[in-house]
């Protein structure tokens, strides 16, 4: 390796061309902050796409990543492992699951649980019961069901033929779910709070309204929280926020906070449905995965830390709305505890992918969620100083873009 020259040119002679990562390469991330080979310093207000919860190199993860590598990596599910039951029972007692399933990804989560939605469906109400309900701007990951199931038609364009049954409807309309809901329906599914399409809340009325038109048509609800559960909407997952309880709930991203795992939690009786050799994963409830998200989880589910997003979520609104003032480029600042969104301005819009790259001119890093909304889902327990400091550069971004 060490003759090899690690560029970001060797990106484009090497892998294929799905990705176009920027031009510095990270090599050591310690809380929110991150160095590039070069040795520069960035404020991290992007945690991987919302995953490093909290932050990077946490010392209780490493210990517990450190411990479990020299116990066991991997034994398959032929045999259940220890890390993996800690983890199942922790989950159950800290929400409305009585029954999990694991695997290495907010994808495989979906998956596990569309399909779950169906096979519930079949078992209990025959052979008719197929259509999932969701909505338009939803992400749900990247396999040929999940994509399908998304809301956003580039990520399906020439993947067909798409798996079939698929109903969307726009976002928090009451009036269209009530409209295409019926006994057909076995499941309808979404994001408490629309990540990658923009950062848009759910609202409370069509959380309640989605849940009582399930009961009514004997349809499943399920919670994608992949990218808003496990601490980030400032409850352990945010449909303790909504009061909503759902069948299933998808989580991934920060249960690992780095490390791949996903989960589908779910109650007993509809779990049934997923019977010996009806579904599986290699590694789902791998031991290393197992041993870190038991670590994650033991920090991210105390008071502190919650009431810390709160808190954190005020600290940066309150930043924003100062820095919106001055230079009014948000037509909209919204969210739920440390995912936030910064709607363009209407003169500003399309150009969200600027500001992103003018952030990180100043050594910041930032996300869009689409073309008009910029995108910030900072650790869970970033230091004040950091959200302070990260701030001040997002300033200096902003007056760098309205004057580019
Ligand atoms: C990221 C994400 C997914 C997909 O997760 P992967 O780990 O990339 O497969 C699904 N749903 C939501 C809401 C997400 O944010």
């Amino acid at each position: 390796m060490s003759d090899i020259d690690i560029q970001r040119a060797l990106f484009d002679e090497v892998m294929v061309p799905n990705y176009a990562p920027l031009s510095q390469i990270p090599v050591r991330g310690q809380g929110s902050r991150v160095w590039d080979q070069a040795g520069n310093e960035y404020i991290d207000f992007a945690s991987g796409i919302a995953v490093t919860a909290l932050g990077h190199c946490h010392p209780k993860m490493v210990q517990a990543i450190q411990e479990q590598s020299q116990k066991l990596w991997h034994v398959s599910n032929l045999l259940t492992n220890e890390p993996a039951l800690q983890l199942a029972h922790k989950l159950c007692q800290a929400t409305f699951a009585q029954r999990v399933f694991f695997c290495n990804s907010g994808t495989e989560a979906l998956e596990a649980s569309l399909k779950l939605a169906r096979r519930y469906a079949y078992d209990h109400y025959g052979d008719n019961k197929k259509q999932i309900i969701a909505f338009r701007q939803a992400f749900h990951g990247r396999s040929l069901f999940t994509v399908s199931v998304g809301g956003q038609a580039k990520y399906q364009e020439g993947f067909g033929p798409l798996p079939g049954g698929i109903t969307h409807l726009p976002f928090n309309d009451v009036a269209a779910l009530e409209d295409a809901i019926s006994s057909q329906t076995c499941a309808v599914v979404f994001e408490p709070v629309q990540g990658e399409g923009g950062v848009t809340p759910a609202t409370r009325e069509f959380v309640k309204a989605a849940r009582k038109l399930c009961d009514q048509n004997h349809a499943l609800l399920v919670f994608d929280e992949v990218q808003i559960g496990m601490g980030r909407s400032g409850h352990l997952y945010a449909y303790m926020d909504y009061d909503v309880v759902p069948d299933i709930l998808a989580s991934a991203k920060g249960l690992g906070g780095g490390f791949p795992i996903g989960a589908m939690l779910t109650m007993t009786d509809i779990a049934k449905s997923m019977s010996v050799g009806t579904h599986g994963s290699t590694y789902g409830g791998n031991p290393l995965a197992c041993a870190v998200a038991n670590a994650v989880l033991d920090v991210i589910h105390t008071p502190q830390v919650l009431e810390g997003v709160v808190h954190r979520h005020h600290m940066f609104v309150k930043g924003l709305q100062k820095i919106n003032a001055q230079y009014g480029v948000f037509s909209e600042i919204r969210g739920l505890g440390l995912l936030l969104g910064l709607e363009l301005a209407p003169k500003w819009q399309g150009r969200a992918r600027d500001l992103v790259n003018a952030a990180l001119a100043q050594r910041l890093f930032v996300l869009v969620a689409g073309t008009d909304v910029v995108r910030l889902a900072p650790s869970l327990i970033i230091p004040e100083e950091d959200i302070e400091q990260g701030l001040a550069l997002f300033e200096q971004a902003v007056q760098a873009f309205v004057e580019s």
